[in-house]
């Protein structure tokens, strides 16, 4: 049995009884960076050990894991943060999971995109995730994509490059285009701002941008 189990993205509060009950009872951990998730299981006192499972390795250590869930080990996978598989590693080991007859469960819990659409008050009712952007080859290509959704859009993007996210938005969707900007959402620095792709580009100019964003931005009217 493999448990998929959401943590934090920010307030440690966040984290549900049952996921502190899994994290207890498996006999092993499967963490992004170890050292990161030591860091919360002795916040809650949870002395289950660890085992790395991350972008660099999860290719060379995926069949050996679902042979040792086959064989009847029971883990949990967390991330860093929010929801294991979004936008973080996960699918390479649930598909190999589901393949091979291990029962997969991923439990409710924190992940970023949700508090930022619902909280953005663009419409929520029908929308797309598409994570980062590549940085470089296809980034035009998938913003171009972008622009023409008839419903809003979500992305994660990094402080250094929101201004240039905002820019390269406004030559795609125009500068009227409304769209929200939720940073370091249930930090003690939240900012969650909603306006026009242009007063955006503004605001976010005028000051350094630090911290974790979620961009949301309208679907093309
Ligand atoms: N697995 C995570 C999830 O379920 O949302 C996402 C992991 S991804 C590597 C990290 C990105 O998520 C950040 O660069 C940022 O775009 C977004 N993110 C994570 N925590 C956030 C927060 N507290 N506020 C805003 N965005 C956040």
């Amino acid at each position: 049995m493999l448990y998929i189990v959401p943590t934090p993205i920010g307030n440690l509060e966040d984290i549900t009884l049952r996921a502190l009950r899994v994290l207890k009872e498996v006999s092993l951990v499967l963490a992004e960076d170890t050292r990161t998730s030591s860091k919360l299981l002795k916040h809650y006192a949870i002395g289950t050990p660890l085992r790395a499972f991350h972008a660099h390795n999860e290719h060379a250590v995926v069949e050996k894991l679902t042979s040792e869930l086959a064989a009847g080990t029971t883990m949990a996978l967390i991330s860093d943060a929010g929801t294991p598989g979004i936008s973080d590693p996960g699918f390479l080991l649930v598909r190999a999971c589901v393949r091979a007859g291990v029962r997969v469960e991923c439990l409710p819990g924190p992940t970023a995109f949700v508090p930022a659409l619902v909280a953005s008050g663009i419409p929520c009712d029908t929308f797309h995730f598409d994570g980062f952007l590549p940085h470089k080859k296809g980034r035009q290509t998938r913003l171009k994509y972008l622009a023409e959704l008839p419903h809003t859009f979500v992305l994660y993007e990094s402080p250094y490059r929101l201004v240039k996210c905002l820019g390269e938005l406004i030559a795609v969707c125009g500068e009227e285009r409304q769209a929200c900007v939720a940073r370091e959402l249930s930090k003690l620095h939240e900012e969650v701002k909603t306006a026009s792709l242009a007063a955006l580009k503004a605001h976010f100019e005028a000051k350094e941008v630090k911290g974790e964003i979620v961009v949301v931005v309208a679907g093309k009217p």
